[in-house]
């Protein structure tokens, strides 16, 4: 359903078969050139506390954020398990801690909710008029919910600087398949965000009229991005290796930045 869908101001959207509804959230900074955006699909989530978030599709002819000048850089990024990511200009970005300690919590509450279920079970009371039971649920889905907005504002910010400053974004394409093998990284990888981040990366890239793409990450790891020499057999590096050595031409390598480097070549390449 299209069409009638339409910001009426800064505060208000209408939905066909909904009709005028009250919103907050980033529309604000869109409005000034509503008359130009086109809404597609529309999808209305609710979360576990009752909180309902909307989500629209935009499409515009012109950029969404008109920057007014132009930003004549490019970057690549290196994803990794040591830190959240390190760029071709040696920046590291380091996992954000507070999302760690958090989660611990969560587990804890998460325990008390399971004995809850249990004990009314245990007393053959339904979860639903067990009062105790419902407590905890609305505080565990909170806990939750803050977990995730705090993740994605960490998300949020560091995919809009990396776009904003730079008219090239280059990462890898996860390696889902190879991953997923190992289970304690796949969860890690869920954990920290990476593929919402993409995402987040190649929609903002729309928004700034900047470009982002991903490259096979085959041997980004294993090349000398002076040489172009690549680590095979024995010499090939490990997780445990952060620091090399190039054999060919000496040159020293923290193993994330030389990956990133290499990273950035082959999106320049493509372009
Ligand atoms: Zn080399």
């Amino acid at each position: 359903m299209s069409g009638s869908n339409r910001f009426l101001d800064t505060k208000h959207v209408t939905i066909s078969g909904l009709g005028k509804i009250r919103v907050s959230g980033s529309q604000k900074r869109l409005f000034s050139h509503a008359d130009s955006i086109r809404v597609g699909t529309i999808t209305v989530r609710r979360d576990a506390t009752g909180r309902y978030y909307l989500s629209m599709q935009l499409g515009s002819d012109v950029p969404f954020v008109d920057l007014g000048q132009n930003h004549e850089s490019a970057i690549g990024i290196d994803l990794n398990t040591d830190n959240f990511l390190t760029d071709s200009d040696a920046n590291v970005i380091a996992n954000p801690r507070y999302y760690r300690a958090i989660k611990g919590k969560l587990a804890k509450q998460q325990r008390k909710l399971a004995r809850r279920a249990l004990r009314a079970k245990k007393e053959h009371r339904a979860l639903r008029d067990s009062k105790n039971y419902q407590k905890q649920r609305v505080l565990v889905a909170n806990l939750q919910r803050d977990v995730a907005n705090r993740r994605d504002a960490f998300l949020h910010l560091l995919s809009t600087t990396l776009i904003k400053n730079h008219d090239l974004v280059v990462a890898e394409e996860l390696r889902s398949k190879n991953m997923l093998r190992n289970h304690a990284l796949a969860m890690s990888i869920a954990d920290v965000g990476w593929r919402r981040f993409l995402g987040m990366l190649a929609y903002k890239a729309d928004l700034y009229a900047h470009k982002f793409v991903t490259v096979d990450p085959r041997n980004t790891t294993q090349t000398c991005s002076d040489c172009g020499f690549v680590m095979s057999g024995d010499q090939k590096l490990t997780l445990a290796d952060r620091e090399w050595t190039c054999p060919q031409c000496g040159t020293i390598h923290i193993r994330d930045h030389n990956a990133a480097r290499n990273i950035l070549a082959k999106g320049l390449a493509l372009n």
